[in-house]
């Protein structure tokens, strides 16, 4: 297990901020039909590593499918900067690409 980092994350418009804890260990795209469009690269935190800072008010939520995966997207900007997980819902998929 390697070193454990902090990053910090905002969604554009900065309402948003949040930390996550990680060791970079797995970055992932995905192929279904959302995280195609958004071409994200993501690494996957479990919630106790994940710390929403501020702009909590201003997340909304996309869902499709089985509805049970939730795709937080800022209401203001319209960046998606996480989304809690279908298979594993105590996992965040957070978009990392702006902090590497
Ligand atoms: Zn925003």
């Amino acid at each position: 297990m390697s070193k454990l980092h902090t990053f910090r994350g905002s969604c554009h418009c900065e309402a948003v901020t949040f930390e996550i804890d990680t060791d970079l260990h797995e970055l992932t795209t995905c192929d279904c039909s959302i995280c195609v469009r958004k071409n994200a690269l993501m690494v996957k935190v479990h919630e106790s590593a994940m710390r929403i800072l501020s702009g909590a008010a201003q997340l909304t939520t996309y869902q499709f499918h089985t509805n049970t995966a939730e795709h937080y997207f800022c209401k203001t900007c319209g960046i998606y900067p996480f989304h809690r997980k279908r298979v594993t819902p105590d996992y965040y998929g957070v978009n990392i690409f702006w902090s590497l």
